[in-house]
């Protein structure tokens, strides 16, 4: 495998000659990024959710950048996009790190993502199409087959699926909000779970998905509420009232 020449300090023309494809996506829209500003976002993005950088954990602009052979720039607009869906805290010289949510934050992050689930479920009920169920089944069975042989894989597709609903509602605002705010979650079940235990049940998303085909949104938001409710339960691990000590408690947490 060759790599890329470290060179993030020099201008990086080879890299991005004006020939290079630049995606646009249509509409007014912050500056976007280039197509590798975005491909810097996805993988550190999935990297924090997958849980191979833990929270807190440094992030400089200069190693990344000679990792991926782009300019500082190019790796600051993608933190700054991170920081904005609050997965990385920047610091004023201290530069940027995985965020650590604290377990007040915990608690509204969860609030607010069971509130706009629900709605989402709402809008939903009855209004999916063939090819969405069928979708949304397929996305399930995906769940299935990388259950039990690769977890970060497994959680990453189960929270995608929560994703997934949300942009089936066709609500641009709403999917942007269930979206960050979901990741958010994966974000503070690292932080705050017992190991293996932060897992939606696959079962559960097919009953949603029933629900949903068969129009009933009351069920939808039942199934949806005890979902993640159910989530919540067998994850989180408050911080015991007898250890008043938290650096301690997430010490043990953060530490492999
Ligand atoms: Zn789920």
């Amino acid at each position: 495998m060759t790599r890329a020449p470290r060179s993030a300090k020099t201008t990086p023309t080879a890299k991005t000659t004006p020939s290079a494809k630049i995606v646009r996506l249509t509409g007014p829209r912050v500056p976007a990024p280039a197509d590798r500003g975005t491909a810097i976002y996805a993988a550190l993005r999935r990297a924090i959710i997958e849980q191979a950088l833990k929270p807190g954990a440094k992030l400089p602009e200069d190693a990344i950048g000679a990792n991926f052979g782009v300019s500082r720039t190019i790796v600051r607009t993608a933190l700054r996009q991170l920081a904005a869906e609050g997965l990385v805290e920047i610091r004023r010289n201290r530069g940027a790190s995985v965020a650590r949510p604290s377990w007040e934050e915990a608690g509204d992050i969860f609030a607010i993502r069971l509130a706009l689930e629900r709605l989402v479920v709402e809008r939903l009920a009855g209004r999916l199409g063939p090819d969405q169920v069928a979708r949304l089944k397929e996305h399930a069975a995906r769940e299935d087959g990388a259950r039990g042989v690769n977890e970060p894989q497994s959680v990453r597709l189960a929270t995608e699926f929560h994703v997934l609903l949300a942009e089936m509602t066709g609500s641009e605002v709403l999917a942007r909000y269930v979206g960050e705010v979901v990741w958010r979650c994966g974000l503070t079940l690292t932080l705050y779970s017992r190991p293996h235990s932060s897992e939606c049940g696959v079962n559960e998303h097919r009953e949603i998905i029933a629900a949903l085909e068969a129009g009933d949104a009351a069920r939808a938001v039942a199934v949806m509420d005890a979902h993640l409710s159910g989530v919540v339960a067998r994850a989180l691990i408050a911080p015991s009232p007898k250890t008043t000590d938290l650096s301690d408690i997430l010490r043990r947490y953060t530490e492999e």
